[in-house]
């Protein structure tokens, strides 16, 4: 059995590469941003607010996520779409330094984590969520090198992008993640740093898998 943590800012390219690395392995990929990403949407969707507790909480009591095929379930129907915009990305963020939310994700992480081989990525996967995860990863870019190609999938997929705006949002974000009181983001003492900001996607999958034979 092996669990591998990924943990890194956003845009460092920790799902390309974790789900390269799962179908090399043939192991399951848990993408955690994408649990986050669901409660953000759904806190738009339902009009909570989020700094109400009895509300969230009521919220999170009635709420299902789940994967399926590589695609995010939230209370039966796929989002997966849904939950790549600018402003799902903000609500992400924000609410996951809600303890409710944290909670209820963690527990649901730990979950599809036991007992089977994982990539997972995320914040705070090797330093929380599988502290004693058999490998584990923290990869991180450039700010500016995150933002360009977060900038190029959006033309690619066809979307208005403003380069300066795509990086203020980025380095927004990073800020929240590593200054938020709960589980911020922040290397694994026994994690091995990879910096791609000037590595290819199959550089990079090829140092995390030489990196899991060895377990
Ligand atoms: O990785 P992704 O950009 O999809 O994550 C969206 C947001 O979810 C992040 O900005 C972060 O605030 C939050 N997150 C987290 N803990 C994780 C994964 C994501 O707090 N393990």
């Amino acid at each position: 059995m092996i669990r591998i943590a990924v943990d890194g800012p956003g845009g460092a390219g920790k799902s390309t590469i974790a789900r390269r690395v799962a179908k090399e392995l043939g192991i399951e990929y848990i993408d955690t941003g994408a649990m986050y990403r669901a409660i953000g949407l759904k806190l738009i969707k339902t009009d909570t607010d989020m700094n109400d507790e009895k509300a969230l909480v009521g919220m999170l009591e009635e709420t299902s996520i789940d994967f399926s095929n590589g695609r995010t379930i939230l209370d039966g129907v796929d989002v997966s779409g849904q939950i790549r915009t600018e402003e799902v990305s903000a609500k992400a963020s924000a609410c996951s330094a809600l303890a409710p939310v944290r909670a209820k994700l963690v527990d649901l992480q730990r979950k599809m984590a036991a007992s089977k081989s994982v990539i997972m990525d995320g914040r705070d996967i090797g330093t929380n969520v599988i502290k004693d995860a058999e490998v584990k990863i923290f990869l991180t870019a450039a700010p500016e090198e995150r933002a360009r190609r977060r900038y190029d999938e959006l033309t690619a997929r066809g979307l208005d992008a403003d380069y300066d705006k795509v990086l203020a949002d980025i380095n927004a974000r990073d800020y929240n993640d590593t200054h938020r009181k709960l589980n911020p983001l922040t290397r694994a003492e026994d994690a091995v740093e990879i910096d791609s900001t000037d590595m290819s996607i199959d550089e990079v999958t090829a140092e995390i898998l030489s990196i899991a034979e060895k377990h």
